[in-house]
């Protein structure tokens, strides 16, 4: 038996035989095509692309299905490079020209433009040269009758393990029967791992050598909770994760009973439990869940796998559908935070290849600079606001003068839709995030700008730890326990009390029913947390005093480690 230990990207045991995804490695070799077989040779190449085409019919009825419009996108994507020149012309005069076989016509081809691309450096086409490469891979699979390593394929029940996992391959997975997946790569908060929970598949990511040391047919024990995956497990293993399983659909099912009820303390403290949206699609399930509120409505997915930013009547629909599905009660609608892992096709990333691109031109720093998609954005906001209780909110604040050149926006977003006579509140109010430690620390220069907070633990703790949030070599040290994470936190609550306002939590750190006693003792006001996790964390609030947490916070924010804080735990039973 034999247990690796990575990150928890998706709650869940699963037991069962993996099936090991390899790397593909296609080799095209040059073969002179005698002249009268040129034309049949690019007839061949053309029904690939036929081929091709079928694929991505297929792929998008899939996602479609599945994610919805929005995801379905990619798949335009990959449909206009089929379409290019340089696939249905340049392909077919190589083979002619040079007398060459389909392949190498096209690997030729896609090389020439990968060293333009090289040359060009920017983040657009290195996007778009991504793309290329997926769609040259799929023809070149059709042409070689190379069956694509297709996830769809795999017909029986089992644990995936691979290097790597794409979002367009998470897609896949509930249909193929996939009990669980392992990755070598990767971090809690990669778009595969948040799809990952939108799906319930349970997963471990960052696992460094898994896809090494497992072979195709070994049993497996994943397990989601604690980033575990046991290759070979004994008897008793398997028996002890098998009772662990019915033990967690039981408790899954008596969680069922809190909905509508409130996130109440023992001693009366209520809190605001909150729900985190990353799609719209998630909103059925949202809204079973009976939640006060959306404390995170993240937007950046309405800007993925497009070339050119959503209008404002679509982003108005958008976020009015959301807000009124929710009303009355309350919607935060954060600002797109597109920057760091989070790469759009539209081409405004940059300036360049950001070295360190978390540190980069991210969240409110980059649309500061794209005022016109700042001010599109804003404006379909305050117009969704007419429809419900909606809240703005403005990611990766690190200084006083953003926050009030945003203030300025808004305020000139707001004028102009009443110069328009278009229907939108005055007041809308408007919020920032607290995941800079600058933030945290300059915070009541802030607040007189703002009319309320919401930590960013995700980021908070990436920034304040100087550990990158998806590099499984630091996640170690990736510790939201930490006291000098818990000290920012706390003050960030006190200093916002003090002020008036009030102060929310949205990391994956409300997630963690381990962590939220501690966020119930700082007296956060809301709790805003990921919808899988949503009854779990109901059920820890309930169970808490909060005047004992309190001390327990008291305490914890003069340790030196955080052993210590998770010993103090320990001895009350947290
Ligand atoms: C965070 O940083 O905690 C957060 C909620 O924002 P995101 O995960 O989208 O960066
Ligand atoms: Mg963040």
């Amino acid at each position: 038996m034999i247990i690796i230990k990575g990150i928890g990207a998706s709650p869940g045991i699963s037991i069962g035989k993996a099936y090991v995804l390899e790397d593909e490695e296609i080799v095209v070799t040059r073969m002179d095509i005698p002249r009268d077989r040129l034309r049949a040779e690019a007839a061949r190449f053309k029904a690939a692309q036929k081929a091709t085409h079928r694929d991505l019919d297929a792929a998008e009825a899939k996602v479609l299905k599945l994610l919805g419009k929005n995801h379905a996108r990619l798949i335009d994507a990959h449909r206009l490079i089929l379409r290019d020149a340089l696939i249905t012309r340049d392909v077919p005069q190589r083979i002619m020209r040079e007398g060459v076989n389909a392949e190498f016509a096209l690997s030729e081809a896609l090389e020439a433009v990968n060293q333009q691309f090289e040359k060009l450096d920017d983040e657009f086409f290195r996007e778009r040269r991504h793309d290329l490469f997926d769609v040259g891979k799929r023809l070149l699979a059709h042409l070689l009758k190379h069956t694509r390593h297709s996830l769809a394929d795999i017909d029986h029940p089992c644990i995936l393990i691979s290097r790597n996992l794409l979002p367009s391959d998470t897609i896949n997975l509930k249909e193929s029967r996939i009990l669980g997946f392992a990755t070598d790569l990767g971090g809690k908060t990669s778009h595969t791992a948040i799809l990952a929970q939108s799906l319930e598949i349970p997963a471990v990511v960052g696992l460094s050598d898994v896809s090494r040391r497992v072979k195709s047919g070994d049993t497996v024990i994943l397990d989601g909770e604690q980033g575990l995956v046991i290759i070979s497990p004994t008897a008793e293993a398997v028996a002890k994760y098998e009772k662990a399983q019915v033990a967690e659909h039981e408790a899954e099912r008596a969680l069922e009973a809190l909905r509508g009820l409130p996130a109440v303390t023992l001693d009366d403290k209520r809190f605001r439990l909150e729900v985190n949206v990353d799609a719209p699609e998630e909103m059925k399930a949202v809204l079973a869940l009976q939640a006060d509120g959306i404390g995170l409505f993240r937007t950046e997915y309405l800007y993925f796998n497009r070339p050119t930013a959503p209008s404002e009547d679509e982003q108005a629909k958008a976020y009015a559908a959301v807000a009124k599905a929710m009303s009355p009660h309350p919607v935060v609608i954060r600002t797109a935070d597109i920057g760091g892992d989070r790469l759009t096709q539209m081409g405004i990333e940059g300036p360049k290849n950001e070295t360190n691109p978390f540190m980069g031109l991210r969240g409110v720093r980059l649309f500061l600079r794209h005022l016109d998609l700042f001010k599109t954005q804003l404006r379909a906001i305050l117009r969704a606001a007419a429809k419900g209780n909606v809240r703005i909110m403005i990611p990766m604040v690190s200084a006083v003068a953003e926050v009030q050149a945003v203030r300025r926006l808004l305020t000139q977003a707001a004028a102009e839709l009443q110069a328009e006579g278009v229907d939108a509140p005055k007041g809308v109010e408007l919020g920032i995030m607290v995941e800079i430690p600058s933030a945290a620390v300059l915070l009541d220069a802030f607040l007189p700008h703002c009319d309320f907070v919401s930590v960013g633990t995700n980021d908070l703790i990436q920034y304040t730890l100087a550990v990158d949030r998806i590099n499984e070599h630091v996640s170690h040290l990736y510790d939201p326990f930490h006291p000098a994470v818990l000290r920012l936190i706390q003050g960030v609550v006190t200093t916002t009390h003090r002020a008036g306002k009030w102060v929310s939590v949205c990391g994956e750190m409300t997630s963690d029913p381990h962590a939220v006693p501690l966020l119930v003792g700082m007296g956060c006001d809301s709790l805003s947390v990921s919808p899988r996790m949503f009854l779990r964390v109901k059920e820890t609030v309930r169970g808490l005093r909060h005047a004992v947490m309190a001390r327990l916070v008291a305490k914890a924010v003069t340790c030196s480690d955080s052993e210590e804080i998770r010993r103090l735990m320990r001895e009350q039973g947290l």
